[in-house]
């Protein structure tokens, strides 16, 4: 079967991009990105020992997480304001918290349900236009208001970089937020605990975990199919 190839493959790259860190494998989460794929297919996954599974709709996590509740459901894509109530309390993280007013709706529904949001920020670090999340100047005032939050927890920082075929070209991106996480983490902000950084895709993760990612989301090296080319 190619998905446990790929994961092999995978797993070896990811432990070899730990060591050159200074860490290990298992310092790494992998986050399988499923969107499109099929519950099937995912139950294979699960079976070869992912248990992390991101998805960047809705509709489609809360099918998938109806029909595999055993494993963690990642919100990774861009968050409607009027879907927060339909996810509250089924994902283990949110990745995607992006603007202000996503912010709020989170802890006001968060609130109700009397449930803890686990979430990272969104950081725009290549200031590209089309691209969502805060600007690294704004992260401060984010972290003094998580402190005025009951539910949302913040526990560390996202970011995507910019479309390339050349892994190298993301570095700057993930060194840049690797310092953001080491900056704020000196100071202790309540509720904000920065322990996660989440970049890296099936283009760069390599480099990603050489700067510094413990969350990896691969998607397209882990469930293309040799066989299909
Ligand atoms: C699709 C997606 C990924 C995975 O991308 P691949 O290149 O297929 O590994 C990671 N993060 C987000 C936010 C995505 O939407």
């Amino acid at each position: 079967m190619a998905i446990k190839e790929n994961f092999q493959s995978i797993n070896q790259r990811i432990a070899r991009a730990a060591h050159q860190s200074g860490r290990q494998a298992s310092d790494i989460t992998l986050v399988a990105v499923s969107k499109t794929v099929s519950i099937d297919k995912i139950n294979q996954t699960h079976k070869l020992g992912i248990n992390d599974f991101g998805e960047n709709r809705v509709k489609e996590l809360l099918q998938k997480a109806d029909q595999i509740p055993a494993v963690n459901w990642h919100m990774i894509g861009r968050l409607q304001t009027n879907k927060v109530k339909e996810i509250i309390g089924k994902v283990k993280m949110i990745h995607s918290l992006d603007r202000w007013n996503l912010i709020e709706e989170i802890e006001k529904r968060g609130q109700s349900a009397g449930v803890k949001v686990p979430a990272l920020l969104e950081i725009n670090i290549s200031q590209e236009e089309q691209k969502a999340g805060f600007s690294s100047g704004e992260v401060k005032e984010v972290l003094e208001a998580a402190a005025y939050f009951k539910s949302l927890e913040i526990r560390g920082f996202m970011t995507m970089a910019p479309l390339s075929d050349d892994p190298e070209t993301s570095r700057p991106v993930f060194r840049e937020l690797a310092e953001l996480k080491r900056k704020f983490e000196k100071n202790q902000y309540n509720n904000v605990r920065l322990d996660y950084l989440s970049m890296g895709m099936s283009g760069d993760f390599e480099v990603a975990i050489q700067e510094g990612a413990n969350i990896v989301r691969i998607g397209t090296a882990l469930f293309k199919d040799t066989e299909q080319g």
